[in-house]
């Protein structure tokens, strides 16, 4: 075993765990509505969706639905576009968004009768500002060329984007076998979760391929491949980004309820992120029984700022509490703090630009909370048991005042409503 060796001597080299994946370089897409212009891809920052689960034919709740999620900074929102009713709808939805200055570009959702509802119902086909094509659900035998060529032939004929959108619990089954076949002409056949993944990749960008040859520009296509395995997402968006340069849209499929969904889908797409795979995410989470459709943007947007890829609210850093910490004020608190601060950011957000990037610290005792509070941007380290009651507050990585009392949480959230009022307020 060999002993760890001294850091490299030479002052240029960076240490390799310092330096981030070069991020991949893809063409770059543009979702548009009105005024409101959405890039993916290219240099534009990681892009985040979400999708409704009301029926698109109730107007009044997708629309209500698609404001929730956008106001939860979704900067994209799909409905499902399933049938005659919803089709009809559409153009309604955007009508009542639009009414309600939500510019927010809808995307629409279609399996197995796009073809015909984009025809039959130019209203939706212009309303909606993509499509989502499932080349697995658009047809079979000699259907599927031309259901998805009428497809295509909408997206250029009202200049959209697409999305190929590849699922595996709906792979289209001839390619999955022609694969197969191949495979069995192999001198060493691939196993099968090896012919699975090529089919997905091959599908997507067959598909691609087919919508370039009838006209459609590559900047106007984006792929995904879902799968609803960890190890299966990342091997198989690895080798779709090696053979591509179309922006890619991750998201696990099917990853589940609560704590299991999301940690998952973390895993998931961090791996690929952290490796510049991803353009535009999904979380895919089933909500809780009483839980807000926008806590899969909350994930995504937590996920984003945790990999320091985007920043969207100030962060709150706060220790997890043990023996040392007498009562739950600090929970209280650092809770009271983190509410406070998503509380203020539609209006921070315009009125103190750069507000977002803060680090507020909540710590429980003096183990731990004068570094960390000196990390911050501002922090509180507040007494544990046996320390004096007094909890000293850093700012900028000073010591600057020290509160007592019953009020410190009222005082404490002053102090940090001052700072953002002083430090960003200037910028304007
Ligand atoms: S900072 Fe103090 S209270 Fe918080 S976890 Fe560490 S030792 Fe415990």
């Amino acid at each position: 075993m060999t002993a760890c060796a001294p850091a490299a001597a030479r002052d240029d080299q960076q240490p390799a765990a310092l330096t981030q994946p070069a991020p991949r370089r893809t063409r770059q897409a543009r979702i548009v509505w009105g005024d409101q212009v959405v890039t993916l891809g290219g240099d534009a920052p990681v892009r985040v969706q979400a999708m409704t689960n009301t029926g698109t034919a109730d107007v009044m709740g997708t629309a209500m639905q698609v404001k929730e999620l956008a106001q939860a900074s979704s900067e994209l929102v799909r409905i499902t576009v399933d049938t005659p009713e919803a089709a009809a709808a559409v153009p309604a939805i955007r009508e009542q968004l639009d009414r309600m200055g939500i510019a927010v570009p809808l995307i629409g959702d279609f399996h197995y009768n796009g073809h015909r509802l984009l025809t039959e119902f130019p209203g939706c086909a212009q309303a909606l500002s993509k499509y989502r094509i499932n080349p697995g659900n658009v047809g079979k035998g000699d259907k599927r060329d031309t259901q998805f060529a009428q497809m295509i032939e909408a997206a250029l004929k009202w200049d959209k984007p697409v999305r190929i959108g590849v699922n595996w619990g709906s792979l289209d089954q001839e390619l999955l076998a022609r694969l197969m076949d191949e495979n069995n002409r192999r001198a060493s056949p691939w196993d099968a979760r090896q012919v699975m993944i090529e089919a997905l990749i091959a599908s997507a960008i067959e598909s691609a391929q087919q919508a370039v040859q009838m006209g459609m520009a590559r900047e106007q296509i984006i792929l995904s491949c879902k799968v609803s395995g960890v190890q299966d997402l990342i091997a198989v968006y690895r080798e779709l980004a090696r053979r591509c340069d179309y922006p890619l849209h991750l998201g696990l499929t099917e990853a589940g309820m609560g704590v299991k969904g999301t940690v998952a889908s973390s895993a998931a797409l961090a791996i690929l992120l952290q490796e510049g795979i991803g353009d535009t995410i999904r979380v895919s989470l089933t909500p809780l029984p009483g839980e807000a459709r926008t806590q899969e943007v909350a994930v995504a947007l937590e996920l984003l700022q945790a990999l320091g890829l985007r920043a969207f609210a100030p962060s709150v850093t706060a220790c997890p509490g043990c023996g040392r910490t007498t009562s739950s004020t600090f929970q209280e608190l650092a809770q009271r703090i983190d509410v406070f601060l998503r509380a203020q950011m539609p209006v921070w957000r315009e009125k103190y630009p750069g507000v977002e990037q803060i680090k507020v610290a909540v710590m429980g005792c003096i183990v731990n909370g004068p570094g960390e509070s000196r990390h911050a941007d501002i922090g509180i380290s507040l007494p544990g048991t046996g320390e004096a009651p007094a909890a000293p507050v850093f700012i900028d990585g000073q010591k600057a005042m020290t509160l007592r009392g019953a009020r410190i949480a009222e005082e404490f959230q002053a102090i940090v409503e001052n700072y953002v009022a002083r430090r960003f307020g200037a910028q304007r």
